[in-house]
This record gives structure tokens, C-alpha cells and sequence, in this order.
């Protein structure tokens, strides 16, 4: 213990020696982000002023008991100084002693030597407890100065250089709070221009719930209005609001102001934007809600607070359950914080719900912006599936072009003796109502859904079931329609009789061999000739399909089974052919041209050279033109 030259009354004592290694990382490793020593400081304050509330609270005689609570920011260009004071809670010598020279929580300098190596941004400081030393990264020289709001204590005045020691002693006639004053290093001269430090405070520390006045004019004028009574608050409010911390221009499209005392105390104001940015092609959306303890800002654009695929949504969640040192830890292992993130989920996803049976139109725009983030939600989240397969939108066979039903609607809506929820998928709903898949729906008034996005088929695969009821999709074989079990009118039409159908479809998978799995008489085709449908349920032709374009190794999926229809006149005439011992060869042509046409019908890839050429021999025999060779 020495005594100060300059200063009899102030003794100097060492740093802790984690406090020394803080330091130097403080000062010489953290160069993005160094404006966040402000937001540090503002919170320290507002903790303070917290603090000081709740001893004002529980009636306990404090120093200076009329000032007001509130935080003053000056700078001075000349003096290149920044200066922060409160009237908060205020340090006693001893306070000052354990907080300003020790770090309570051990580990924190592990997680700063983490931040070093992690490319030196300041941003996640205020996560490590060492929030008051970020001052150093622009500061070479600190004064405190405090009064603690105990009657008795005297002022202190605390100074440091950020090297290895620090200055501390008495100091007289303070009133009570905190004043620290930063002398400017020279390449942070720019914190000491009330414009940029009134930007930063903007971003940072806008819904303080403290005045925070700069050089004397009031800069938070946006309140913390997730904490205020929903009846006070306009829709003007609101849009304000949203638009600036969501960095908006347009109006919100659904809003979600909530508040919870159980299980957990929360204050949540949310808001889905009119546009999906990330559908216009800006690539990954960062998260937008803040996470804030008591207003006080804790993380900023929190990846903690809601799933991943919730990013589109903005807002603050507040949560006074967080304890004041949260920052202490990391978030993703906190269970307060797992438990606040699922009550805040479920209840969006509940409000999502509302609002679409609300009103069906908003719904349908939300679904045509951010429908993507629920099918991501429904894919990969199965926390969350269930609540929110009711979400999901599709068009369907029952449904005019544009107009998407819901898989509730589709229940609602099933046949009798139905157990199924039927789906297509094809690059657009023509192409899907062309193809043989549909003609069984068609004939049954069995409802399909349509699927033209890659990704639906992975979301229903991933739900299995809706309501107890599976998915099924259209080119499966073995359908099972409900009036396909009674076998009703198909049987007035002329066909080959089953014998003559298995002999056919013997002859086709002579033919056609390994190419195909079974070759069975169908029950569900109309006006095809064939089809190809799925062996394998989950690697449908459409799943293959997705897996080809996104250059996916396909699994072995079984060869497709060959339904023919023994009603076409095609089959008829085969058989018809066959007894009066045509060219075989000729006959072989035919059945590799339906097998063809039914691999087109399926999506599946077909050689068109060969193709054409086949074509082209069928029709110079179908002409009776002479052949050339
Ligand atoms: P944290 O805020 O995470 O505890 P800091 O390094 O930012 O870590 O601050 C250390 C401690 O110093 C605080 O916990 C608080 O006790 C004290 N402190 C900092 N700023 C103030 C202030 N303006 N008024 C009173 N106490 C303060």
C-alpha cells in the first residue's frame, strides 16, 4: 500500500491478477464493437438505479433521497472525455474494492480468452461479468468518483490507468450515485462527439427505463412500452416502436403484446414485418427479438430467446426471472432461459393459430411471406411439430388455383371410411391434375393436397400424421380409396378378365425385367394405359426427384411397381395381338413405349432419342408406310 504523490489521500493496491489478464485482453485484443463500453456503462447505471428503486421500496432511509433517478451523459470534444453519472446505489470504498478490482465469477477470463481467439469482438462482453473494464478499450485513464446511497458513507474516488494497479481514498462532498469519467484514448476520440455517442445509445439503450440525458438534452425518448398497460399503448405506439427496433419501414403485419406471471414472469411485445427478406434472396435472416432483463438490454438480437426458425420475428422479451448476473453466464446452458424460450414459442405459435382463424386472408399473406419458416419450424423443430402442423397450408384438388387449405380443413373434410390424407407433388398444380396419378382421386371425389415445393414432402414426411390420420402420397402403390373398396361402377366396363390381365402383366415384366418391381393389374387407373407407382413409401418419385436436384446420393429405393389397366383398349388390343401371334418384336416396342410414357407421367427421367425413334417406327406402321431399311 503506497500513497499517491499527487493525491495524498488515495492509497494504490494491485488488480487481481485475473483482473490484470481481463485488462490486457480488454485493451489490446477486442477491436470490433469497442462502442459497447457505453451500453456497458448505461447498464451498470440502470442496475444501479434498480437497485437504489428497490431500497426505496422496502422504505429504507437512503442518502439524497429527493434526486431523481436518472443517468447523465457529457462529453467534451475539447477534453476528449466521456462521462457517465446516475444516482443509483453508489459504491462504498469496500464496494468499490471488491467490484472494481476483483472479478466475482471465476471463468469469466476463460470465456474473454475464448473472445480473443474468437476474433476479438467486444459485442459478447457484457456475457463474461467484466462489463466495467470494456471501459478500457477506449479509455487510458478512469476516474470513479462515488457516494454509496448508505446515509453514513462518505464519497470515494477510484482511478486507474488499466495497467496493473488502481488508485482508491476518500472523496468529499458527492451526492449520491456514481460518476465515471473516461479520458479518450487517441484513436477513441469519436466518443467524445455527442452525435456518435447519441447513436450508439440509440441502438443500445433506448428503452433504459431511466431518462438518460447527453449533454443535457433527454435521448431516450422511446419508453419501454412491453412493460406498460396494452390499454395505454396506440397502434401508433406500437408501429413506432417496431419500426425502430426492427429497423423497418412498413408497418407490422401481426402483433403479439403479452404478458405471464407463471411459470415464469414475462413481458413479450412481437411483431411479423410484411416482408420476408430472406425469400427476396438477402441470404440468412438474423434473429430480431432483445432479450432484456427489467428493460435493462441483455442480449441483442437474442439466438437464445426463440428457435432458429422463428428469426423473421421481431421484438423484446423481458423476463424479471433472469437473474441480474445472467450475463455471467452462457445463455444456451441456462434452463431459465430453455424454459423462457419454450412458454415464448408456445404462445407465439398459439397467437399464429388465433390469428388464422381470425381472419383467413391476413393468415393467407403471412403464410405467403413466412410459410416457409413454419414448414422449417415443422421439419426440424419436434418440440414444436405438433402445435404447429395446424399452421401449414397447402393447395388441394377441392380447391381453386391460389387458394391453400389447411390440414384441419382437409380432416374436417374427409370421405366417409377415408382414413388417409392424400398428397401430390409436381412442379405445378396442371402438371399434377395431367398425370395418371390423380385420375382414381378423380373418379373416388377423394380430395388431394398439391405440393409444388421441394420441401413440402421432407414437412409431411417429418409429421408422419395429422390427426391420426397418415400421409399418403398419390403415386403409392396399393391406394386404398374409399370407393374403390366397393368396386362399383368399373366393373360395367368391358376389359380383359383376370386371367388375361396376370398373363399380360406376366408378359410386361418379361419385357421390362429389373426395370420394374411388379407388374400388377390396377385397380385405380381410368384413361391410362399404365402407371408407375411407389414400392418404397418414404422415397417416393417425388423424393427421389428432390434428391436428384439437390445432387443428393440416392438411396436404393426399389424399382417402381407397373399398374396396368386392363379396361384401355391398349391392353385389350395387346392381348387380342398376342393371340393372333403378332410380331413379337413389334409388340415389345408397344409395351416399352407405355413403360415410357408412364416413367414421363411419373417425373422420372426417359431417353428421348429412343423415344422419338420408337414413336416414329409405331407410326410408320400405324400409316402403313414402307420402310426404307
Ligand atoms: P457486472 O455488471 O456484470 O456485475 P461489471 O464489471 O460491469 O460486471 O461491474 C462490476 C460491479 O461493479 C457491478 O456488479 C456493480 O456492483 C459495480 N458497479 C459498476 N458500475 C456501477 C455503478 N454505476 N453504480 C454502482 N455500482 C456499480
Amino acid at each position: 500500500m503506497t500513497q499517491d504523490a499527487q493525491t495524498p489521500n488515495l492509497e494504490t493496491r494491485e488488480f487481481q491478477a485475473d483482473v490484470k489478464q481481463v485488462l490486457d485482453i480488454v485493451i489490446h485484443s477486442l477491436y470490433t464493437h469497442r462502442e459497447i463500453f457505453i451500453r456497458e456503462l448505461i447498464s451498470n447505471a440502470a442496475d444501479a438505479l434498480e437497485k437504489l428503486r428497490y431500497v426505496q421500496l422496502e422504505n429504507q432511509n437512503i442518502a439524497d433521497a429527493d434526486l431523481p433517478l436518472e443517468i447523465r451523459i457529457d462529453v467534451d470534444e475539447e477534453k476528449k472525455t466521456f462521462t457517465i453519472s446516475d444516482t443509483g446505489i453508489g459504491l462504498t470504498k469496500d464496494d468499490a474494492v471488491k467490484n472494481l478490482g476483483s472479478i466475482a465469477h471465476s471463468g469469466s477470463r476463460e470465456f474473454l480468452e475464448k473472445l480473443k481467439e474468437s476474433g476479438g469482438d467486444a459485442n459478447l462482453i457484457g456475457q463474461f461479468g467484466v462489463g466495467f473494464y470494456s471501459v478500457f478499450m477506449a479509455a487510458d485513464s478512469v476516474v470513479v468518483q462515488s457516494r454509496s446511497a448508505e446515509p453514513k458513507a462518505g464519497g470515494i474516488e477510484w482511478r486507474s490507468e488499466g495497467t496493473g494497479s488502481y488508485q482508491i481514498g476518500p472523496a468529499p462532498a458527492l451526492s449520491r450515485g456514481t460518476r465515471i469519467t473516461a479520458h479518450l484514448r487517441d484513436d477513441a476520440h469519436e466518443f467524445s462527439s455527442a452525435d456518435r455517442v447519441k447513436s450508439v445509445i440509440e441502438q443500445y439503450s433506448n428503452f433504459v427505463p431511466f431518462d438518460i440525458y447527453l449533454n443535457g438534452d433527454k435521448v431516450n425518448t422511446v419508453q419501454a412500452i412491453w412493460t406498460r398497460n396494452k390499454n395505454d399503448i396506440s397502434d401508433d405506439d406500437y408501429t413506432e416502436f417496431f419500426k425502430f427496433i426492427g429497423n423497418e419501414h412498413t408497418d407490422p403485419s401481426f402483433r403479439l403484446h403479452f404478458s405471464a406471471d407463471a411459470p415464469l414472469q414475462i413481458n413479450a411485445l412481437l411483431f411479423v414485418p410484411q416482408q420476408n427478406f430472406e425469400k427476396l434472396g438477402f441470404g440468412k435472416l438474423d434473429p430480431g427479438v432483445n432479450l432484456y432483463c427489467k428493460k435493462v438490454l441483455i442480449q441483442e438480437k437474442s439466438k437464445t430467446i426463440l428457435p432458429d426458425w422463428l428469426r423473421f420475428v421481431k421484438g423484446v422479451v423481458d423476463s424479471e426471472d433472469l437473474p441480474l448476473n445472467i450475463s455471467r453466464e452462457t445463455m444456451q446452458n441456462n434452463a431459465l432461459v430453455t424454459k423462457l424460450k419454450t412458454v415464448v414459442t408456445k404462445r407465439f405459435i398459439k397467437f399464429l393459430n388465433e390469428e388464422a382463424n381470425k381472419d383467413a386472408e391476413a393468415y393467407a399473406k403471412f403464410w405467403e411471406q413466412f410459410g416457409g419458416f413454419i414448414k422449417e419450424g415443422v421439419a426440424v423443430d419436434l418440440e414444436h411439430r405438433d402445435a404447429l402442423a395446424p399452421l401449414l397450408r397447402f393447395e388441394s384438388s377441392n380447391e381453386e388455383a391460389g387458394k391453400r387449405i389447411s390440414l384441419t380443413d382437409y380432416a374436417a373434410r374427409m370421405k366417409t371410411g377415408q382414413d388417409k390424407i392424400y398428397y401430390a407433388f409436381g412442379v405445378n398444380r396442371k402438371s399434377i391434375e395431367a398425370g395418371p396419378y390423380m385420375e382414381a382421386f378423380r373418379a373416388s371425389g377423394t380430395e388431394v393436397l398439391f405440393l409444388f415445393d421441394p420441401a413440402d414432402e421432407f414437412v409431411l414426411n417429418g409429421l408422419r400424421e395429422f390427426d391420426g390420420k397418415a400421409f399418403v402420397s398419390a403415386d403409392q402403390a396399393e391406394l386404398d380409396l374409399p370407393e374403390n373398396k366397393e368396386e362399383s361402377k368399373d366393373d360395367e366396363k368391358p376389359g380383359l378378365n383376370k386371367d388375361q390381365a396376370e398373363s399380360l402383366a406376366g408378359w410386361f415384366k418379361s419385357i421390362l425385367g429389373e426395370r420394374v418391381g411388379a407388374v400388377r393389374e390396377s385397380k385405380r387407373l381410368v384413361d391410362s394405359p399404365a402407371i408407375l407407382v411407389n414400392s418404397d413409401s418414404y422415397f417416393t418419385t417425388s423424393m427421389q426427384r428432390i434428391m436428384k436436384s439437390m445432387n443428393q446420393e440416392m438411396p436404393a429405393a426399389g424399382a417402381h411397381n407397373l399398374e396396368i389397366n386392363p379396361k384401355h383398349p391398349l391392353m385389350i388390343r395387346l392381348v387380342e395381338l398376342k393371340n393372333e401371334n403378332a410380331d413379337d418384336a413389334f409388340l415389345a416396342t408397344a409395351a416399352e413405349q407405355i413403360y415410357d410414357a408412364a416413367r414421363i407421367a411419373a417425373g422420372l427421367d426417359t431417353e428421348p432419342q429412343t423415344l422419338i425413334q420408337r414413336s416414329h417406327a409405331i407410326l410408320e406402321k400405324a400409316l402403313g408406310a414402307k420402310t426404307g431399311s
